[in-house]
């Protein structure tokens, strides 16, 4: 049976102790510390699996609401140091600030990650980095909420050079406009830009946080191996439906056991191609949903562009600006390896869309004056 443990991987990486993909880190536990007892009945069915390096729990949340429960806080600790007392997991939390460190560090965590919200914060990622130096525990960042790689990359940078040894990255998918069946988009190519950028910081997948439902947990983490990331962090909740946070997203143990036999067992089942299709088609219909997004906005902003042409007394079609706008977008289209017809037939569409549109708000203006104008469309 495969077995994640952290000096183990250390031989076999030279920058830190940190696993690669042959031997992948496996983070499983709650998403928030409840209370003590759900903590422990949590813990005690993981210890059970020998495949699980660490023991998460959340006891400060960054909550984007306030109303949401904002975590144990502090005595949350104390629960964590009982867990590792008592079923000899190592445990992990999440940190958002130096004080957190601060705490965290006198409690005796095995590994702090630092979340999706603050890694957005340059000043909050250099103090907690300065209060990380000479640390030698694992820290992890997880990508920042906007898919800016730079600044995920800048959080590392600011971490590597206060001198973290065992740093590696999680990769939990991003904030994305639009509804979706996934939380938050996975945009692989990020991660897989970041590997290439800083190839010593192993990456694990959180397909819990990209999921945002259990039901397509699996295939998420399916993929994430699939794609050669280095572990796994996953919700786990001994009542999911009412965990405090996080409830549409957290296995049962029994889940997880399962979907670690899928991937780990002695005959690991591949991703087949039917649960391929089936997340491919699901970061497809959210394409589809924000396709669908641009052009409804499109069409209102080209509403609003109607009523200052018509008080100006313009018409409807502005070539000028019009093979401006097809200039625009066959050049992005090009650079972005779209076939210049396909971009144009696309165009004409809309354009005879909004023209349409344009020409009914302007319907009894129109036959007054043909004015050519350069603010158009
Ligand atoms: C979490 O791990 O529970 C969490 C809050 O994650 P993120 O920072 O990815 O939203
Ligand atoms: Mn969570």
């Amino acid at each position: 049976m495969k077995k994640s443990n952290i000096t183990k991987a250390a031989a076999g990486n030279k920058n830190s102790g940190l696993p690669d993909q042959k031997n992948p880190m496996i983070i499983a536990g709650p998403c928030s510390a409840e209370t003590p007892e759900q903590l422990m009945e949590v813990a005690a069915e993981l210890a059970l699996d020998p495949r699980v390096d660490y023991f998460r729990a959340g006891i400060w949340k960054p909550r984007t609401t306030p109303d949401s429960f904002q975590g144990a806080g502090i005595e949350g600790l104390k629960w964590l140091q009982d867990v590792k007392q008592q079923t000899g997991l190592k445990v992990a939390t999440e940190v958002g600030s130096e004080k957190h460190v601060e705490e965290a560090l006198k409690a005796g965590i095995d590994l702090l990650w630092i979340g999706a919200r603050t890694v957005s914060n340059p000043f909050v990622i250099q103090e907690i980095a300065d209060s990380l130096k000479g640390v030698d525990i694992p820290i992890l960042v997880k990508n920042p909420l906007s898919p800016d790689i730079d600044l995920w990359e800048g959080a590392l940078t600011r971490l590597l050079r206060a001198g973290v040894k065992e740093l590696g990255a999680i990769h939990r998918g991003f904030f994305w406009l639009g509804k979706s069946n996934l939380r938050n988009q996975p945009l692989w190519h990020i991660p897989l830009e970041l590997k290439n950028r800083m190839p010593h910081i192993p990456i694990i997948s959180d397909p819990s946080h990209i999921a945002g439902r259990r039901s397509l947990v699996p295939m998420l983490a399916n993929r994430a191996i699939a794609n050669n990331f280095s572990g796994l962090m996953i919700e786990v909740h001994t009542n999911p439906e009412n965990a405090w946070s996080d409830a549409a997203q957290q296995l049962t143990p029994n889940t997880f056991f399962q979907l670690m036999d899928e991937l780990f067992g002695e005959k690991p089942s591949p991703v087949t191609s039917g649960e391929l299709l089936e997340e491919l088609r699901a970061e497809v219909d959210t394409m589809d949903e924000m396709l669908i997004w641009a052009l409804s906005s499109r069409m209102e902003l080209s509403g609003k562009i109607a009523q200052v042409k018509k008080q100006a007394g313009l018409t409807a079609l502005q070539v000028a600006r019009w093979q401006e706008v097809v200039d625009r977008v066959k050049t992005m289209g090009t650079k972005s390896n779209l076939d210049t017809d396909f971009i144009e037939i696309i165009y004409n569409a809309i354009h005879e869309q909004s023209l349409g549109l344009q020409k009914s708000v302007l319907a009894d203006h129109e036959s007054v004056t043909k004015k050519e104008h350069n603010f158009a469309l």
